[in-house]
């Protein structure tokens, strides 16, 4: 039905995507090393590194380590469908780095899951972990299946199965995984009580964004949210001269989509437009997210609230606004459409919705781009929060939650912004050099063994 079939063909299809393109300068760089997870978003994640590690002169060992991940496993995950036929699926973990600590990064259930978009967003998570000081090394894992096609039962199947598949890898000590595109509190209870049932004990700490009543923490879920929302008021005060009532538009109303989009409604900001997987409405005197909000709860979609009228994913991206929040998909913003955007600032609430082409044009255009690796690391921030908690068995007020991680974004926040305005670089790149520059100094520390 929905399920990616293990035969032949389909493996022949997968392995033909890791397929690389020439490396070009870079083979005689790096003669050797080659991996099967070279996808064109892994390509994209390593050129990054690439160019940052030129900027700040990486040395060349380092930058070498840092180009792949440090382990990843694929499991063939059998699971008895509903009318009781078995279908296998394909997932993924992989880690990218452990120097500072255990691995650490979501799970996602989509159909564009691969080794190489796993691969690519592990090496995002080790950056992001890095830029807010958190002890963690970076990972990221996933299945690849159409969530939307699956009963809660066979969901249910799939991930505990998966679980039992990679339960080697993950451990409160090893590796924690989260919640991430199409997976939810629900699958994290899962993970724990499959995880438990193997040891024979229960360990709430194997996983983060759990459900409160089994030792997840209060404000996790809105965490991402309300970083992305944070890091929209600092940059509209720091770069937009802190325009007092900014149009914004919210590609996405998800779990970060439409958090972000209430707490900007909440502090006077105009949401003029928004989107989910069925479409997107605009009103350019501004959408009363409270009331979206039940509407959503009612009918499912944004689609059909009053005073709106209904328009495309694609040309939502073109309106014309002070700030775009892409906070659903991968890859939105790319050579096709860059040059039909009407913006100030972009803040990055889902990761990678940037391609590397569109990201020079709107550098060059003075589109001021706040990154992933800093706009949505609020999620994987109180994550770290919720493992404290969960560790040294403590139970922190969500007052105390959001105060906390408002003092890490700010902090944060602080040190991109400066660090781009001291040395005329882009955030992104700014982000990025804080990040690698820490582990770097960690590897160097630590040192080679043997
Ligand atoms: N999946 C989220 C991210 O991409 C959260 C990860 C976590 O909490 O570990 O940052």
């Amino acid at each position: 039905m929905n399920g990616t079939n293990i035969n032949e063909k389909t493996l022949t299809k997968t392995m033909s995507e890791f397929t690389t393109p020439p490396l070009g300068d870079k083979a005689s760089m790096f003669p050797l090393t080659k991996m099967e997870c070279e996808s064109e978003l892994f390509l994209q994640a390593q050129s990054q590194l690439d160019e940052v590690a030129k900027a700040m002169g990486l040395e060349k060992h380092l930058h070498e380590r840092l180009r792949y991940p440090k382990r990843a496993m694929i499991v063939s995950i059998p699971v008895k469908m509903d009318d009781n036929s078995v279908k296998s699926f394909v997932g993924y973990r992989v880690q990218h780095d452990v120097t500072l600590g255990p691995a650490k990064g979501g799970i996602r259930f989509h159909p564009s899951v691969n080794l190489g978009e796993v691969a690519a967003l592990a090496m995002l998570m080790t950056w992001k972990c890095a830029l807010m000081g958190l002890p963690y090394g970076g990972a990221k894992g996933g299945i690849n299946c159409k969530p939307w096609n699956l009963s809660i039962g066979e969901t249910e199947r799939l991930t505990r199965r998966y679980t039992s598949e990679i339960i080697n890898l993950i451990g409160p000590d090893k590796d924690i995984p989260a919640p991430d595109m199409y997976t939810n509190e629900q699958t994290m209870a899962w993970i724990m009580d499959t995880y438990s049932i193997n040891v024979g004990y229960t360990v709430p700490s194997v996983v983060t964004g759990k459900p409160v009543s089994i030792g997840g923490s209060l404000g996790r879920q809105e965490a991402t949210g309300r970083g992305v929302a944070y890091c929209t008021r600092r940059a509209n005060k720091d770069f937009l001269g802190d325009i007092s009532k900014p149009s914004v538009v919210v590609q996405g109303f998800g779990n970060v989509g439409s958090i972000t989009a209430k707490m900007l409604h909440e502090a006077g900001y105009k949401i003029i437009a928004v989107s989910d997987v069925f479409g997107g409405i605009v009103n350019k005197n501004g959408i009363d997210i409270t009331k979206l909000l039940e509407h959503v709860k009612i009918k499912g979609k944004v689609e059909g609230f009053a005073n709106c009228e209904n328009i495309s994913n694609e040309a939502l991206l073109e309106l014309e606004c002070d700030i775009l929040i892409p906070a659903a998909l991968g890859n939105q913003i790319t050579q096709d459409n860059v040059t039909k955007l009407k913006t100030k600032l972009i803040v990055e609430g889902a990761n990678g919705p940037i391609s590397p082409e569109a990201d020079s044009y709107l550098a060059q255009h003075n589109v001021i781009v706040v990154p992933d690796i800093l706009a949505n690391a609020g999620g994987v921030t109180v994550s770290y929060f919720e493992w404290v908690q969960g560790l040294m068995h403590l139970l922190w007020s969500e007052d105390e939650v959001n105060q906390r991680l408002e003092q890490l974004m700010d902090k944060a926040c602080d040190e991109v912004f400066k660090l781009s305005i001291d040395n005329n670089i882009r955030l992104r790149m700014a982000a990025l050099q804080i990040g690698v520059s820490r582990l770097a100094e960690a590897k160097h520390l630590r040192g080679l063994y043997p």
